[in-house]
């Protein structure tokens, strides 16, 4: 019999470890919630569970769960001001509760709920015992988790919680504000790790450098409010342009920006360059005195393992390839060309 208990312990541990692993593996806050959903589904034993976090407004948003074992994908806001939610979020412990449903997700009701059902509220608490939101699992009134698969529970809700939260402060931590661009550091950061990639396994490398051209004037012309407004249009543009997942498009400083393109060569670099610089051309910006347009210059610099350029000469090469499209007219882009041998 105890021998019994214990291999049951040890597979709920294996078991907990596994989960807590792989969400802890990665910094995507879809893919952490997308698992963390089965996770709690299968360590909660419900088939319909809510993940709802707070956002900055205040409210709570369900950002995932499950309805009938599959993986929610229409997420909604609920209220949280003087709802049956509010208190449940303050408690900082879980409890059961009536149970009614929202879009077929479970909630605490405020009043009598659902004959036959209750409701699980298992707040979701991270650093500074900050409740970061709360997980909902629907459950036969007569049915309670045992201490423990209760323990389990709470142990996963403590990975999901802070492993949500370190997501949200790596992106607070490496988005600019302004554009949500790459910041600088995390560029400098990309940057080496690819220059180490290329000296251990090869591969090329290209970047792009670009300044928006005679941006001062913008902001005497239409003042700071309409210039950020055009640094946040450019980095959209920049951030549909490059490669999803692949290029990273970062805010070098002011009004000058920076892709990293890994296994690019020159021709694939010039056509992306080529492509932001048409677009930020032809977007039309509202202005207060009508309709205006900004272009752009750029400089590119390419690598690859036969010519190794260490990554603060390879910056220092796009950003004159830059300065030669300002000195040749703007609104072009330059390639930093090399003098191969062999
Ligand atoms: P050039 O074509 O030679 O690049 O001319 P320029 O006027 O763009 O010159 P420069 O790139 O040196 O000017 C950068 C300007 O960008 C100066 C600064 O006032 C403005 N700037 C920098 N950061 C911000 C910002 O966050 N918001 C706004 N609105 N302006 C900024
Ligand atoms: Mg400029």
């Amino acid at each position: 019999m105890e021998a019994l208990i214990n291999q049951k312990i040890e597979d709920e541990i294996i078991s907990l470890g596994f989960a807590a692993r792989l969400i802890m593996s990665n910094l995507d806050r879809e893919l952490i919630i997308q698992r963390a959903s089965e996770s709690l589904g299968d360590f909660g034993k419900s088939d319909n569970i809510g993940i709802f976090l707070l956002d900055q407004e205040g409210q709570l948003l369900c950002a995932g769960g499950l309805i009938g074992n599959v993986g929610l994908t229409s997420f909604f806001t609920v209220e949280l001001k003087n709802t049956s939610f509010e208190q449940r979020l303050a408690d900082k412990y879980p409890d059961y509760f009536p149970l009614e449903y929202i879009n077929g997700v479970p909630v605490p009701s405020a009043g009598k709920g659902i004959e036959n059902r209750r409701c699980l509220c298992a707040p979701l608490i991270a650093t500074n015992n900050q409740a970061i939101g709360m997980v909902t699992f629907d459950y036969a009134a007569d049915f309670s988790l045992s201490p423990l698969m209760m323990q389990s529970l709470l142990l996963l809700l403590t990975i999901v919680a802070v492993a949500l939260e370190t997501t949200r402060l790596f992106q607070l931590a490496v988005y600019d504000g302004l554009t949500g661009l790459y910041i600088r550091r995390y560029f400098d950061l990309r940057l080496t790790e690819e220059e180490n990639r290329i000296k251990r396994y090869g591969g090329k490398l290209a970047i792009l450098m670009m300044d928006i051209d005679h941006f001062k004037g913008v902001n005497d012309r239409y003042g700071h409010q309409q210039g950020d407004e055009v640094l946040r249009d450019i980095a959209d543009i920049t951030k549909v342009s490059v490669r999803q997942a692949l290029d990273s498009p970062c805010r070098y400083g002011g009004d000058e920006f920076v892709v990293i393109m890994p296994d690019t060569d020159l021709p694939g670099a010039l056509s992306l360059a080529e492509r932001i610089r048409e677009s930020v051309q032809n977007h039309i910006m509202e202005g207060p005195e009508g309709d205006f347009n900004v272009t752009l210059s750029g400089g590119i610099a390419f690598m690859d393992q036969q010519v190794l350029i260490p990554r603060i000469e390879l910056l220092k090469k796009a950003d004159s390839a830059l300065y030669r499209a300002k000195e040749n007219g703007r609104n072009q882009i330059q390639v930093w060309q090399e003098d191969r041998q062999g």
